[in-house]
């Protein structure tokens, strides 16, 4: 992708005041001007909840096939998903660190918990594989949407799927979920890996038998070659992490889980009771996915909100400029390096930053240093163990009541905030090495 001139860069600095504090990567907090109501903005969308409905509809047709390969998933019949737990002693913590009030509830949704692959790309990502598996079925005869799907168990899918090849590039937890799904299935599998993904990762995919290709460069160079192995190859399937619709709705599916979970635990969402949801973002079909999830089934009593390192602002900065992907962090001179190494994304998903653009309430950047301390807080008072992406949420709240006054104000919610609900999006971290999680632990305590 071409770099943008250096003097578009300083014409952007002149419109753009919130850039100066973005390029000396201070954290920042912007609101999203361009939000509207979500019932008029719904039907100009490229996707609709009938979409998410179709999602959700062959997630259940796999459940047996699930269930039977993942007996983690028993339980549930081969539902993959997450519980949501209370978090009032971090809720107390996090308002004595930060010497700040925080009314109402603080939830955290533990998608470190989902089985498979123990990050939020166990929604998606492994969606995404399920679709093209179904699709090669269907193709090939063997399958029928009237059969139960526990038979791709058997050694005539696995011998059909043993001719495909899946091609994915990540910066770890995607190629994580996509190798491990596509290898109980049958399938040809190989991850490019930018500098970032983290060696166990490589390691556990290798031993699935995965292929995994490493980089030395960031996520959008592993996704660029990925793209070229893939391209014009016979019976190969891409799975694009910058424009993929079906990963976008694997992930949506979440939000009519969540909103049974709410209701089974008696927790109202409605006007006299918001919603807020913090969700850390790298390309942006994870919480981009979610969040139109969301606010399909809660419309304006859900305010959903981004997190990215300070190091990686690539959706504010797209989003904030309306250049979408045609700027990256880089252009701006920002490194792109953090410890949050799902989030370690230069330049963001066009697609999501345009149909988030009428949705979203805002985004704001957190330093590698405030992950490490949430990590280690949630852990003291929790017991809950995050990988430092997954952290990105937690802040949100204390962002919001500090820096998003004029946000409330608007919109009529500082008269509510005792009946709010805030919803912590924990993104990943039960698959993590105990000696690599002691580490990042250490760094908590001791930076
Ligand atoms: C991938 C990832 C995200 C963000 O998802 P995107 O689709 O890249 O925006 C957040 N947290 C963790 C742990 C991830 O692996």
């Amino acid at each position: 992708m071409q770099q943008v001139p250096e003097k578009m860069i300083l014409n952007l600095k002149r419109e753009f005041p919130l850039l100066e504090q973005l390029v000396k990567t201070e954290p920042t907090f912007w609101e999203n001007t361009k939000l509207r109501p979500s019932a008029p903005a719904f039907p100009l969308l490229p996707l609709s909840q009938k979409d998410i409905a179709d999602a959700s509809a062959r997630l259940k047709r796999f459940a047996p096939f699930i269930q039977q390969c993942f007996p983690m998933t028993d339980a549930a019949n081969g539902i993959i998903e997450s519980p949501i737990r209370q978090i009032p002693h971090f809720q107390g913590r996090l308002g004595r660190e930060n010497q700040i009030e925080i009314p109402g509830r603080l939830l955290l949704k533990c998608d470190n918990e989902l089985p498979i692959s123990g990050s939020i790309k166990a929604r998606g990502g492994i969606y995404e594989v399920l679709k093209y598996a179904e699709k090669v079925g269907l193709q090939s005869g063997l399958l029928t949407t009237d059969r139960c799907y526990s038979c791709l168990v058997e050694p005539a899918f696995k011998a059909e799927f043993s001719r495909h090849h899946i091609v994915v590039g990540s910066t770890g937890n995607l190629g994580l979920s996509i190798g491990i799904i596509g290898a109980a299935l049958g399938f040809n599998v190989t991850v490019h890996m930018s500098a970032d993904a983290r060696d166990w990762k490589k390691c556990l995919l290798r031993s699935k038998g995965v292929e995994v290709i490493e980089y030395e460069e960031d996520y959008s160079k592993a996704v660029e070659e990925g793209r070229k192995q893939a391209s014009g190859q016979k019976n190969s399937h891409f799975v694009d992490d910058e424009n993929s619709t079906d990963l976008f709705l694997g992930y949506s599916v979440a939000a009519e889980r969540l909103k049974t979970q709410l209701f089974q635990a008696n927790i109202k969402v409605d006007a006299e009771h918001p919603l807020f949801v913090y969700l850390p973002c790298g390309v942006g079909g994870g919480p981009g996915g979610v969040a139109f999830g969301l606010k399909q089934q809660f419309g304006d009593h859900v305010h959903c909100f981004f997190a990215e390192p300070t190091h990686s602002p690539c959706m504010l900065l797209g989003m904030y400029t309306g250049l979408h992907d045609q700027i990256s962090v880089q252009d701006l001179g920002i490194d792109n390096i953090t410890c949050a190494d799902g989030l370690a994304v230069g330049r963001a998903s066009g697609f999501v930053g345009k149909v988030m653009e009428p949705l979203l309430s805002g985004i704001y950047s957190v330093e590698d240093r405030e992950l490490y301390h949430l990590l280690a807080w949630l852990k003291d008072e929790e017991d809950i163990a995050l990988e430092p992406s997954a952290l990105a949420g937690a802040p949100g709240v204390v962002r919001l009541l500090k820096e998003g006054r004029g946000y409330l104000e608007k919109n009529g919610l500082q008269g509510k905030l005792n009946n709010a609900i805030h919803l912590i999006w924990a993104t990943g971290g039960s698959m993590v090495p105990d000696d690599e999680y002691a580490s990042y632990y250490h760094q908590g305590k001791n930076e």
